[in-house]
């Protein structure tokens, strides 16, 4: 069996139901890994409620700490940290966290050692079992920034386990937006779906994420959720697209049950089985495979 088919859900920005999308998906590709890189707000496992069956700290960066007792203030490292992010203050140097981007020159010609390069663990990575199969996602830890790094790291044990488990597909829920994070789950990925919604703001999150989607040469196709809502709008992103060559491949109608169903912890293909929700997103799955 070849490379697994890489399959990333993206939205220009939360709450547009790419999540819920990707969950319908999950269980239509019946062979797929799952991982959502949705590191800052995951809740792709409130759906799937995969089993953890491990956890594994992930460094996302180092920090500089400075021992006060040692330093003998020298003045050197402050002069030389380019970040300046070592200040003087009550009487001794100090680091500041948010400023130092760990590069360890600080360290390096500190004459009498009094500089530690501490690494930050506190993002976490799980490797799990769903009901639709084996699950990769992980967790920012509080106040880390370094999103791109995790993600990328959850798409190589995500393309571990599928070799191992055979799988067609990985099927991913992305971040939302277009930052570091989105450019490290589109990077190599074989198709991107954008989900977006008929408004102003919609269009323009998703023209930007075409823009970036596009510097990767990655194909998209677009779902239009709550397409009904406005569907003059609609119509102008169908045409918008039209001019730009890119297919739109499903248009979703506004249904309270897609929140029901959320809530529930079921996707909505389990829970309105018969619905036009579930018949649309099953044919739109067809069309993509
Ligand atoms: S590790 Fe680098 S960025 Fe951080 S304080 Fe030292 S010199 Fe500055
Ligand atoms: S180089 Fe070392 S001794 Fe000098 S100011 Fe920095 S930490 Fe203190």
């Amino acid at each position: 069996m070849g490379k697994p088919f890489e399959i990333v859900v993206l939205s220009g920005k939360g709450g547009t139901g790419k999540t819920s999308i990707t969950a319908a998906f999950a269980l239509l590709a019946e062979n797929a890994v799952i991982t959502d890189c949705d590191v800052d707000a995951a809740d792709l496992h409130l759906i799937l409620s995969p089993v953890v069956y491990k956890s594994e700290n992930f460094a996302s960066g180092s920090k500089a700490v400075i021992d006060r007792e040692r330093c003998t203030a020298c003045g050197f490292c402050p002069e030389l940290c380019r970040f300046e992010a070592i200040e003087f203050k009550n009487n001794g140097y100090y680091v500041d966290e948010y400023a130092c981007e760990g590069c360890g020159l600080c360290k390096e010609v500190c004459p009498v050692g009094a500089v530690n390069i501490l690494k930050y663990e506190n993002n976490r990575i799980y490797f799990s079992n769903s009901r639709f199969g084996p699950m990769v996602y992980g967790k920012l830890g509080i106040a880390e920034e370094n999103s791109g790094r995790l993600v990328s790291r959850i798409r190589q044990y995500a393309q571990e386990t599928a070799k191992k488990t055979r799988a067609r597909y990985i099927l991913t829920d992305g971040p939302p937006g277009i930052g570091c994070p989105v450019i490290s789950s589109v990077t190599g990925s074989d198709l991107v779906i954008a989900v977006t919604e008929p408004t102003r703001s919609g269009w323009h999150d998703l023209q930007r994420l075409i823009e970036m989607t596009g510097r990767f040469k990655t194909p998209v196709l677009v779902i239009i959720n709550k397409y009904d809502l406005n569907k003059d709008m609609t119509i102008t992103i169908e045409n918008n697209l039209k001019g730009k060559g890119i297919k739109v491949s499903g248009k979703i109608p506004y249904d309270e049950t897609m929140i029901r169903s959320l809530l529930e912890g079921k996707t909505i293909n389990e829970f309105k089985p018969h619905g036009t929700i579930a018949y649309e997103l099953s044919r739109i799955w067809e069309a993509i495979v």
